[in-house]
């Protein structure tokens, strides 16, 4: 017997709708690529992104076209994005940190009919624009007055294209399964992978972060945007954020800690999310200037390991850290770390050990870890396994993929490693091609690294397998030393000394001036192994 409930579809531009209804008059504040600081409101937003459905059905594109971004976060970004999900199009988000011979690749693979970029990305798209076999149009986001002198073809100006229509349009009604948007995974091997969320997937993941437990997003709150679009929909944020009429600021192209920090307290800030780089900057500009934010309360770290000296800073400032993890094809939140009952008072350093974790899965992400035989870990905490998961917005296959993703129970391998204790809190050991195998031993780099992390002169660590002639591989340590400051191998290894098992060890340290990141922020460890792949361990 079926329910006799209505089948309201879950399509994403009902969110702006609902906003421009409930919350018409919230603040959308943006520090523009231009320069300025921008002021406009959810209501006005909903009228810009009508306008920029109605120009682009106006230009011939349909349900299903793919329509291209390559974009920092700006209100003309999220007006954009809803405009073409509305229209029934998919908003193709564009990292503009991939390498251009990537963003190539991606733009061509998706085959954008359009492709709206940031004047900042001029020179960017001016280079690739002759390679772009299958746009037709490119729209720089700003007024005919900065309009990049640039030889791109068939150049527009946004506001030019939106200010030929009026808002006078009906969005479109389809199948909540229609496709809204793509992002591909930064992968640092072969080619990346489009991961296509889908109207509902977007919904019901936005209204699963936005509980309590997980971002906990209120009407009251006002959220800084500092995780990019192009990041995996910036873990869901413009999308919750009008959902529950929460002001919202974004940062565009200044991700800096100067900048980050001022946004923060103009705006009055009280929530925020980012990856470990960015925080990392802003601590540094607290510790310079001795001024702490006043109005933050809550920030989200995730998409690399939160190292536990970054934690403790925040929480001795009053600023409760949520440590998460999720990745592209999880839309992207999987887990998020807050304290169950038994320990919301438990002493500090418990609670920050515990919140090294990578948290617990809300409601509509499973999850599991597996051995290499495809047998369930115990939830001890101590098995490590390959996570798997799956959900209602985890991807079934990637964009134009022939073999589904997942395997035949739905499940969907995530590519990391894990342990899970008994209360469900996950903690990352590693990705699964970075594990360290030392005499058939796992070694957690992750933990290795967060310990270095620790060490006052330390800035960032890496920890990478080397070849041995006896145990296959060893642990070997690479260090960025903080600016001004000196150690050496023995200071170092003497943080770790007493803190990890004898044998995970590392057998040497080197300093290095920097260490190479992906587009996302993360370490590139197969860089890293190229580099050091020669290197010479002590004896031992
Ligand atoms: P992406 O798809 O670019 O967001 O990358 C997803 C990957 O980032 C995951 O599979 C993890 O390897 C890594 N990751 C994300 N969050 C964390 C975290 N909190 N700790 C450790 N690794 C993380």
């Amino acid at each position: 017997m079926r329910g006799l409930m209505q089948d309201w579809p879950l399509l994403a531009h009902k969110v702006i709708d609902h906003a421009a209804r409930l919350h018409g008059a919230r603040e959308v504040v943006t520090r523009t690529v231009e320069g300025p600081i921008v002021r406009t409101t959810y209501k006005e937003m909903r009228g810009r992104s009508l306008r920029v459905a109605k120009a682009l059905e106006a230009r011939g594109i349909e349900i299903g076209d793919r329509v291209g971004t390559l974009a920092t976060n700006t209100q003309r970004h999220m007006e954009l994005w809803y405009g073409i999900m509305g229209l029934g199009a998919v908003c193709h988000t564009v990292n503009p940190r991939l390498f251009p011979d990537q963003i190539e690749y991606i733009v061509n693979h998706a085959e954008d009919r359009i492709l709206y970029f940031d004047v900042v990305f001029a020179p960017l798209v001016e280079k690739l624009a002759p390679r772009l076999k299958s746009v037709e149009a490119f729209v720089a986001m700003t007024d005919a007055a900065h309009l990049p002198h640039a030889r791109i073809p068939n150049l527009v100006a946004y506001e030019d294209m939106i200010g030929a229509v009026d808002d006078d349009f009906e969005w479109k009604t389809f199948d909540e399964n229609t496709a809204a948007g793509l992002c591909y995974t930064s992968g640092t091997t072969g080619n990346p992978k489009g991961v296509l969320y889908s109207h509902r997937s977007n919904i019901v993941h936005a209204m699963g972060v936005a509980m309590a437990d997980v971002l906990g997003l209120t009407n009251a709150d006002c959220t800084l945007a500092i995780v990019p679009m192009c990041h995996a929909n910036a873990w869901g944020l413009p999308f919750l954020a009008p959902m529950v009429g929460a002001k919202l600021v974004l940062p565009g192209a200044k991700l800096d800690g100067p900048s980050i920090c001022e946004l923060l307290e103009t705006e009055k800030v009280t929530m925020s999310a980012g990856v470990p780089t960015v925080w990392s900057a802003m601590l540094a500009h607290i510790e310079k200037t001795g001024v702490k934010p006043t109005t933050l309360r809550k920030i989200t770290i995730g998409g690399s390991a939160a190292p536990r000296a970054m934690i403790e800073t925040f929480e001795r400032m009053g600023i409760e850290v949520r440590h998460g993890w999720g990745m592209t094809e999880m839309s992207p939140v999987g887990t998020i770390c807050t304290m169950n009952p038994d320990m919301v008072d438990a002493p500090f350093d418990q609670r920050i050990t515990l919140k090294m974790s990578q948290g617990r899965p809300f409601f509509g992400v499973e999850m599991k870890i597996v051995n290499d035989a495809g047998r369930e870990q115990p939830h001890d905490g101590k098995a490590f396994g390959r996570l798997l998961v799956r959900g209602p917005a985890v991807a079934e296959s990637y964009f134009k993929g022939e073999l589904p993703a997942t395997d035949a129970d739905g499940w969907f391998e995530t590519g990391d490693v894990a342990t899970i204790d008994a209360d469900g809190y996950m903690r990352i050991t590693d990705r699964a091609k970075d594990v360290i195998k030392s005499g058939g031993e796992w070694i957690s780099s992750i933990d290795i690294e967060n310990i270095a992390c620790g060490h006052p002169c330390v800035a960032e660590a890496a920890v990478i397998g080397v070849r041995h002639p006896k145990w296959e591989e060893r642990p070997l340590l690479v260090v960025v030393l903080r600016e001004g400051k000196q150690a050496d191998k023995a200071d170092i290894l003497g943080a770790l000394d007493g803190r990890i098992a004898k044998w995970w060890m590392p057998d040497d340290v080197v300093f290095v001036d920097d260490i190479p990141h992906t587009a996302t922020g993360k370490i590139q460890k197969a860089a890293l192994r190229e580099r050091f792949k020669d290197y010479k361990l002590p004896p031992g």
